[in-house]
């Protein structure tokens, strides 16, 4: 079964919930206690409650796996990543505001995979559109990612390549 060589994720709303907005509309400093994570005003940063599960079977499957957030705050970003413990997981981490275009040119660079060998989540229709077109299979997620869509998707990847002409 052919699987996805890098899988790429966004952060607002994909991977973690930042208290009903985006990352960068928190207000730091950020507070962690017990493995609470929260800004001045009180919002709650988490991630989705399928993400360990999903990361894990990354990990297991040995499927090399990167960030693609236009965040207008990468600082504040790559510290919550700190915070929640899963800086490291990610190969690599394109943390800046741009098109997604540039993010995915980027990681073509660095990891020498082919966008046809990489899988993409993210929750705006405007970055799927884009990344889509370079030939990234790119799934549209809703109000977060969790393990059904995550699986259904390695499913889609796996036809898809099965139909592909070699
Ligand atoms: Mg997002």
């Amino acid at each position: 079964m052919s699987v996805p060589r890098l899988i790429v994720f966004d952060l607002d709303f994909t991977l973690w919930d930042c208290g009903g907005v985006w990352c960068d509309c928190l207000c730091p400093p950020f507070r962690v206690q017990e493995q609470r994570i929260e800004d001045a005003t009180g919002r709650l940063v988490r991630l989705y409650d399928d993400v360990h599960a999903i990361l894990k079977h990354c990990d297991d499957q040995v499927i090399s796996i990167a960030l693609a957030s236009r965040t207008e705050q990468p600082g504040w970003a790559r510290e919550l990543l700190t915070h929640l413990e899963i800086t490291e997981r990610f190969a690599y981490a394109e943390i800046y505001p741009s098109s997604k275009l540039r993010h995915f040119a980027a990681l073509q660079q660095a990891s020498g995979i082919a966008y046809e060998d990489m899988l993409f989540f993210d929750d705006e229709m405007r970055n799927i559109d884009e990344v889509g077109g370079l030939g990234v299979t790119s799934v549209f997620v809703r109000e977060g990612l969790t393990a059904e869509l995550f699986h259904a998707s390695l499913n889609r990847f796996a036809e898809h390549r099965r139909c592909d002409p070699a």
